[in-house]
C-alpha cells in the first residue's frame, strides 16, 4: 500500500485590522512633575488601516511592509513586538509569533499608526494564543504601551481624558468624509510638545467645556458645524517646527474644506470635506498644488481593532 503525502494543515493566521486616528480637538495642559501633559481630546477613527498577520513562531519576529516600512523599527522597540511581549508576560504565556504589519496609517504622521499596531497586536496575539483575558484587560495593557494604544482598541468616537488614554464614548450620527496631506518627513511627538511648551508654558489649561459645540455637531452629525469646531492646540507648535505644513492647510481652506487641522502632533494635515465627492476635491487640491507627498481620503467614525479572518 502506497501512503499519499496528506497536504498540510493550513497555518494557523489570525489577520487583525486597526484604524488610525484624528484629533478633532486636541487641548493641551502644561508639562507635569512627571514629563507628561494632560490633555483633553476627541478621537475619531478614520478608515485608514494598519494590518497586523500574527502567526505562530519559535521566536518573536516582525516583519513591515506598505508605504514608509523602511521607516519601522522592526527590533524589540517596535510597539508591536512590545505589545506581543507584555500579553505574553500578563498571561503567563511563553509561545513565539511572527507578526506581519502592513502600513496603511502614514508613519510618524500623527494619526497613531505605531499604536494601531500595538492594538492589532493585542487583539491578534490573544486570539492566537488564547489567552482569555477580558475586554477590559486588554484595555489596561493598551494604556500601559501608549496613551492612543486604547483609542486604537476602542476606535469610533471617544473622549479621551489623562494622558488621552481614559476613555468616554461619545455619541456620533452619520460618516465625516476626510482628506489627508501626508509627509514623507515625520514630526517627533516628544519634540512637538517641547516646542509646545516654549509656546505656552503653562498658559494654556485644557477644559472639557470647550468642546460642547464640537460634541453638539458630533450629535447632530453635521459636518458644518464640526468643521468650524476642529480644534489643536499643537497645531502652532508643529507649525514652529515645519513651517512649510502653512501650505498644506491654505490650500485645503482655498479649496473649500469644512475645516482643516493639524492631525495630533503632525505633519498630517486633515481636512473636512462636505460629502465623499467632496474630500476627492480636497484630495486633488493637495495634489495638484504638490503639498503633500502622499494623499488619502477616509471616513468616519469606524470601529477599533478586530479581527478580520482567522484561519482556526
Ligand atoms: P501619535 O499620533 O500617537 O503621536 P504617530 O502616528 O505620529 O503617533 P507613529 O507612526 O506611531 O507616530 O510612530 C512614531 C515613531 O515610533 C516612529 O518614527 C518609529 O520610530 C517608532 N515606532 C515604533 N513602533 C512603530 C510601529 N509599529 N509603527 C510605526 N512606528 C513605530
Amino acid at each position: 500500500m502506497t501512503l499519499t503525502p496528506v497536504a498540510p494543515l493550513p497555518e494557523h493566521e489570525v489577520r487583525v485590522r486597526a484604524p488610525g486616528k484624528v484629533n478633532l480637538s486636541l487641548r493641551v495642559g502644561p508639562r507635569e512633575d512627571d514629563g507628561y501633559h494632560a490633555v483633553s481630546t476627541v478621537f475619531q477613527a478614520v478608515s485608514v488601516f494598519e494590518e497586523v498577520v500574527a502567526t505562530p513562531s519559535e521566536q518573536r519576529t516582525l516583519t513591515v511592509s506598505g508605504p514608509q516600512a523602511e521607516l519601522v523599527p522592526t527590533d524589540g522597540s517596535n510597539l508591536a513586538l512590545r505589545a506581543a511581549a507584555l500579553l505574553a508576560d500578563r498571561a503567563g504565556i511563553d509561545d513565539g509569533v511572527h507578526l506581519h504589519l502592513h502600513k496603511g496609517v502614514p508613519v510618524a504622521g500623527g494619526m497613531a499608526g505605531g499604536s494601531a499596531d500595538a492594538a492589532a497586536t493585542l487583539v491578534a496575539c490573544d486570539a492566537l494564543w488564547r489567552t482569555g483575558l477580558s475586554r477590559d484587560d486588554l484595555l489596561e495593557l493598551a494604556a500601559e504601551l501608549g496613551s492612543d494604544v486604547p483609542f486604537s482598541l476602542a476606535g469610533h468616537t471617544a473622549v479621551g481624558s489623562g494622558r488621552g488614554h481614559l476613555l468616554t464614548p461619545a455619541l456620533s450620527r452619520g460618516e465625516f468624509h476626510w482628506a489627508f496631506a501626508v509627509q514623507d518627513r515625520g514630526l517627533s511627538t516628544a519634540d512637538v510638545y517641547a516646542a509646545f511648551d516654549d509656546l505656552h508654558g503653562t498658559a494654556l489649561v485644557p477644559d472639557q467645556d470647550d468642546d460642547v459645540p464640537l460634541m453638539q455637531a458630533l450629535r447632530a452629525g453635521d459636518p458644518r458645524a464640526l468643521g468650524a469646531a476642529l480644534h489643536n492646540d499643537l497645531q502652532m507648535a508643529a507649525l514652529e517646527l515645519d513651517p512649510g505644513l502653512a501650505e498644506p492647510l491654505a490650500v485645503a481652506q482655498d479649496a473649500g474644506a469644512l475645516g482643516v487641522v493639524v492631525s495630533g502632533s503632525g505633519p498630517t494635515v486633515a481636512a473636512l470635506g462636505r460629502s465623499r465627492q467632496h474630500a476627492l476635491v480636497l484630495a486633488a487640491a493637495f495634489t495638484a498644488s504638490g503639498v503633500a507627498d502622499r494623499v488619502l481620503t477616509a471616513a468616519g467614525p469606524v470601529a477599533g481593532a478586530r479581527v478580520v479572518s482567522s484561519t482556526d
